[in-house]
């Protein structure tokens, strides 16, 4: 029962009300993390990764110990997906995996690093829909430019607000079950340089785009909210971060009520993980097994992901409903 599309957990959001996080993870060691988090708070979870993010120099073997890892927690309904597919190529190779999800980032050309152009993001984010129908896997697609730097590198500096006409026939012409929309967040660990004050998110363009495309699910990327006491944690141990603000925890839980059920979430588990790596490895200078520092470092990935399970409102949810696990008839 485990394994789940990302159509499936994200209906079952909408129904009861509540968001599910997407946790990145690079590491094994940070899939149990994830998995430890949601079984402990009885929470349906997205476990996802960026093509080549990984230490592992072969993106299939991390990706069958995804797998395998989640097919051990069966108390867990899961969607392993792939996080901005760079290409139909990657979005392939996650669809022989076995990934119940891929996301298809057609929004970006990650060979000239130039956006592409409304028809060009149309035409491959289709192409990748067809492909993944056949084998029942879900699709989110990605449409305006959301700031930041990508884990892979891909530069986007300007933020441009995903506008809800064109959403509307982006869904109408390329059938994603979710659209990662421009609402204001950016990627990466420096977010913004100074408190946002009054709303980060832009809510009504939200909402607005959520009543247009009824049927499909909005995605908020670049959501964490870097912690300012785990910087500071990191900076007493070596770390250099400088000061930054993400998006406040009530603003998240906000967008959940307005029509974004899938919440990307990538620094603040990393940012957990080095913490408590880091940390170890400040205090036992002699060491030179790194399971130890691994482990504290996915303790406290472990603990951060539990508390944003209560923020989003999975937590509770993964008994309340019937899951079909992926690859059964019609899922
Ligand atoms: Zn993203």
């Amino acid at each position: 029962m485990p394994l789940i599309t990302l159509r499936q957990a994200l209906d079952a959001a909408r129904q009861g009300g509540y968001g599910i996080g997407a946790f990145n993870v690079t590491d094994l060691v940070q899939v149990e993390a994830v998995l430890e988090a949601a079984s402990e708070k009885s929470a349906p979870v997205i476990v996802q990764t960026i093509v080549g993010a990984s230490a592992f120099r072969s993106d299939e073997l991390f990706w069958e110990a995804m797998l395998g890892a989640v097919a051990r927690y069966p108390e867990v309904p899961a969607v392993v997906h792939l996080d901005h597919g760079p290409d139909e190529r990657s979005c392939e190779r996650a669809l022989a995996a076995g990934f119940s999800s891929v996301m298809i980032d057609g929004s970006v050309d990650h060979e000239t690093k130039l956006p592409r152009s409304f028809e060009a993001n149309i035409e491959i984010t289709a192409s990748v829909v067809a492909k993944a129908r056949k084998l029942g896997v879900s699709v989110e697609g990605e449409l305006g430019t959301i700031g930041g730097a990508e884990s892979d590198g891909t530069p986007t500096t300007e933020i441009i607000l995903a506008d809800p006409a064109e959403a509307e026939e982006f869904v109408a012409r390329t059938g994603v079950d979710a659209l990662a929309v421009a609402i204001g967040t950016s990627h990466g660990a420096y977010k913004f340089t100074s408190p946002p004050d009054g709303s980060v998110l832009h809510m009504n363009l939200i909402e607005e785009i959520a009543s247009r495309v009824p049927g499909t699910h909005l995605v908020m990327h670049g959501s964490s909210s870097l912690p300012a006491d785990i910087r500071e944690e990191i900076n007493r141990v070596g770390g250099e971060l400088p000061e930054s603000w993400g998006v406040p925890e009530d603003e998240k839980a906000r967008s959940t009520k307005l029509g974004v059920t899938k919440i990307n979430q990538g620094m603040d588990s990393h940012m957990a993980y080095m913490a408590g790596l880091r940390g170890h490895l400040a205090q036992d200078r002699l060491t030179v097994d790194p399971a130890p520092a691994q482990k504290r470092g996915a303790d406290r990935m472990r603990a951060i992901i539990a508390e944003r399970m209560d923020v989003f409102g999975q937590a509770g949810h993964a008994e309340d409903h019937e899951w079909v696990p992926f690859g059964a008839a019609g899922m």
